[in-house]
């Protein structure tokens, strides 16, 4: 096995170098402090600057308005489920959802809870193969729910035309592709994204909500779930996951030093573009999805002969190439190619699938 590995785990992901050892010398000793960042209190002169410029700098790599509040919040984006629905969604009221894979189901599932729910569009027929491209939404919803990229399925909503036309409150899961490429974020009315693939370390959830959409609904709130508390107290209602949140301000200013999000869009097409390329080179491997609704970020495929696929999986692994098994719900290969990937790994990776399709012949 090699010892160089190439990481196109989905989640926990990869992170860049220069994070992973900037953050250990802060567990050895945060900023000359003689102290770990692991033992520092939230509410110190050492922390605060550290949560200030991980929302400085969220709010800048995605050019917020002064309407747009960055949390970092815990629980991931699982909590965001039913965190959004609480406090958006009256009980007689009604929300819609698209459905185009696993997690925007669970999305759905916990709306339920509170409100009536509606869903637009569905590709659950052909097993979240595609992207819904027309929907019509009831005017009288108080959200409009998608999830920007289907990490399971490894599809991506290309176009929000479709959604900006319904000029409702825009809600989106980008858990798998936040940062990853250039849009109108103000567009959105509240964006929840688990760190652990582009932004940061497990542990943390970003949240970015339009102050104004909050404050409607009738229910009694928990103190922890109601957004206005946590904009209020800065993301320290209570304790912050202190090193998560270092993590994600560290991989943030990473991305600004890389050019922001216009920068590193043109890298992971790049590394998308050469991943595909191979992909369709060689009929030995089959693309699982329609090919104008491929994801940038994570990549689905399977073996023409499936009982090449023991074969192929071994070989990557003999060659360093770490987290390219499938989700169990496609089977075959998915590769993920976050923020952090370098391109080296993506040219590392499609020499292996051509050096097998070329020995099967
Ligand atoms: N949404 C999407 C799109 C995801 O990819 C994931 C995690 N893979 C989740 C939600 C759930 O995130 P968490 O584990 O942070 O709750």
């Amino acid at each position: 096995q090699k010892a160089t590995k190439h990481n196109f785990g989905a989640g926990p992901g990869i992170l860049p170098k220069e994070v992973f050892e900037e953050a250990s010398q802060a567990v050895l000793n945060f900023n000359n402090s003689g102290l770990s960042i692991l033992e520092i209190g939230h509410r110190t002169k050492l922390f605060q600057p550290v949560m200030d410029e991980a929302v400085a700098l969220a709010k800048e790599l995605m050019n917020l308005d002064a309407d747009h509040e960055v949390l970092f919040l815990q629980g991931g984006a699982s909590t965001q489920f039913y965190q959004v629905p609480m406090n958006l969604l009256d009980e007689k009221a009604v929300a819609s959802f698209t459905d185009t894979g696993v997690w925007a189901t669970k999305a759905i599932k916990e709306a339920k809870l509170f409100g009536g729910v509606e869903v637009v569009c569905s590709s659950k027929e052909s097993n979240y193969t595609y992207i819904p491209k027309k929907f019509d939404v009831n005017p009288a919803s108080v959200y409009l729910h998608l999830t920007s990229n289907n990490t399971i399925f490894g599809t991506q909503w290309q176009d929000f035309t479709p959604f900006y036309e319904k000029n409702l409150p825009l809600v989106a899961d980008m858990s798998s592709d936040i940062l990853s490429r250039q849009m109108d974020f103000n567009k959105f009315d509240l964006i929840y994204a688990g760190a652990q693939k582009n932004i940061g370390a497990a542990g943390v959830t970003m949240v970015v909500v339009n102050k104004n959409i909050l404050g409607k609904v009738s229910r009694k709130l928990p103190t922890m779930v109601d957004y206005r508390n946590h904009i209020e107290n800065g993301s320290m209602l209570n304790t912050p996951p202190v090193f998560a949140v270092y993590v994600c301000m560290l991989t943030l200013r990473w991305l600004k030093s890389k050019g922001g999000v216009a920068a590193i869009e043109k890298e992971n097409d790049r590394k998308a573009q050469l991943f595909y390329d191979t992909l369709d080179s060689f009929p030995i491997f089959k693309g699982t999805t329609a090919k104008e609704d491929r994801s940038k970020m994570n990549a689905c495929f399977v073996m023409e002969d499936p009982a090449l696929e023991k074969e192929f999986a071994a070989i990557c692994e003999q060659e360093g190439m770490v987290g390219v098994k499938g989700h169990r719900s496609v089977g075959g290969f998915r590769v993920s190619m976050y923020n952090a990937l370098p391109y080296e790994s993506v040219v590392a990776l499609t020499d292996v699938m051509r050096n097998f399709a070329i020995s099967k012949g």
